[in-house]
């Protein structure tokens, strides 16, 4: 991830500059903090827009950020969050920085919907089932147990129901 002073400048340090050749960051990700800072310097409303962590995957960009930040990077109608998967080339899909399980799953699956969350004990380990509606996700479902692993430490298991 960009250090804090390039993300908000125009120029690069050394080290994310290294970064971005040995490809750390990728372009996509580079493209997003660019655009995050134009937003910032036009809008004065995002300056208060925190990304915390940014992960890549072959189908999206997943951002974790702060919860107020949520309606921001959305926008009205999910309108802003468009736009920037369009200025970047690629669908970016937002996940809230939290300790509210449900509040995570939730984002975690959308455009589907959490149906029902139940606890598994196995020897010695708790998982949770997570059952998910039909209708096709963003993330693919080895993203989603990585997403939910990396940001409260969940083990997860996706149902279709
Ligand atoms: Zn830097």
């Amino acid at each position: 991830m960009l250090c804090a002073f390039c993300q908000e400048s125009d120029l690069l340090c050394r080290a994310c500059q290294a970064s971005v050749e040995k490809g750390t960051i990728s372009r996509v990700q580079l493209a997003l903090f660019r655009e995050v800072t134009r937003l910032r310097k036009t809008l004065p409303r995002f300056r208060r827009v925190q990304i915390n962590r940014v992960f890549e995957y072959p189908e999206a960009l997943v951002l974790v950020c702060s919860p107020s930040s949520m309606h921001l990077l959305v926008g009205r109608g999910g309108k802003q969050v468009q736009e920037l998967s369009k200025k970047i080339g690629k669908p970016v899909h937002l996940v809230p920085e939290t300790n509210d399980r449900d509040q995570l799953l939730t984002t975690l699956v959308r455009p589907g919907t959490v149906e029902q969350v139940s606890m598994l004990y196995t020897k010695g380990s708790q998982q949770l089932r997570v059952r998910v509606s039909r209708k096709p996700l963003l993330l693919k479902s080895v993203t989603i147990k990585k997403i939910a692993k990396q940001v409260m430490g969940l083990d997860i298991e996706l149902v279709r129901s």
